[in-house]
């Protein structure tokens, strides 16, 4: 592409290949980090995109989920963090997303991505990816973290 040339440029642009990764990122785990980086191998931009219910969260509620993420990946131009209210393809089509990227640590994952993936493809025609979470990461969840610090342990190790 010559320098300058804007339609080349343009079509670049058009191309990129951009995947949402959606999430409730109550909090952001290891587990997380980890489909998202094996995500930035395969995708141009990725959008993490946390689904929060405006009618059940404060502004500053979701300022607080979005804080630790949008730290983490600060230098990386090639990651947006966003929270959305509504259905997942249309976060994904307002930030250019053809694809959506979920990861899958057992068969109860498997069954209820199911049908999430089926409706939303046949709403929007936009395709889900799975991604089986790597064994050192299958017994990582959100939920396990919130339970250790409701007992008071230490979730450092579980936290990027
Ligand atoms: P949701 O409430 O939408 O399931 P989560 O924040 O719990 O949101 O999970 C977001 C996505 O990350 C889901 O696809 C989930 O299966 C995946 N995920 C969660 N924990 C892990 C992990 N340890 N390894 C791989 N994928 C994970």
């Amino acid at each position: 592409m010559a320098i300058g040339d804007t339609s080349a440029r343009q079509c670049q642009a058009d191309s990129e290949r951009r995947a949402l990764i959606p999430g409730s990122y109550d909090p952001f785990t290891i587990g997380h980090k980890s489909i998202v980086d094996r995500a930035l191998s395969m995708f141009d931009h990725v959008v993490i995109a946390c689904g929060i219910s405006l009618a059940k969260h404060s502004a500053d509620e979701i300022a607080e989920r979005l804080k630790p993420i949008r730290q983490l990946y600060r230098d990386d131009s090639r990651v947006s963090v966003i929270s959305y209210d509504g259905l997942t393809v249309d976060a994904a089509a307002d930030h250019g997303c053809s694809v959506i990227v979920r990861g899958l640590r057992n068969a109860i994952d498997l069954e209820y991505e199911r049908p999430m993936a089926e409706v939303n493809r046949q709403l929007s025609g936009i395709e889900t990816i799975f991604l089986i979470a790597l064994p050192e990461y299958q017994s990582v969840s959100s939920s396990l973290v919130r339970e250790l610090r409701h007992y008071g342990r230490d979730v450092a190790n579980l936290l990027p």
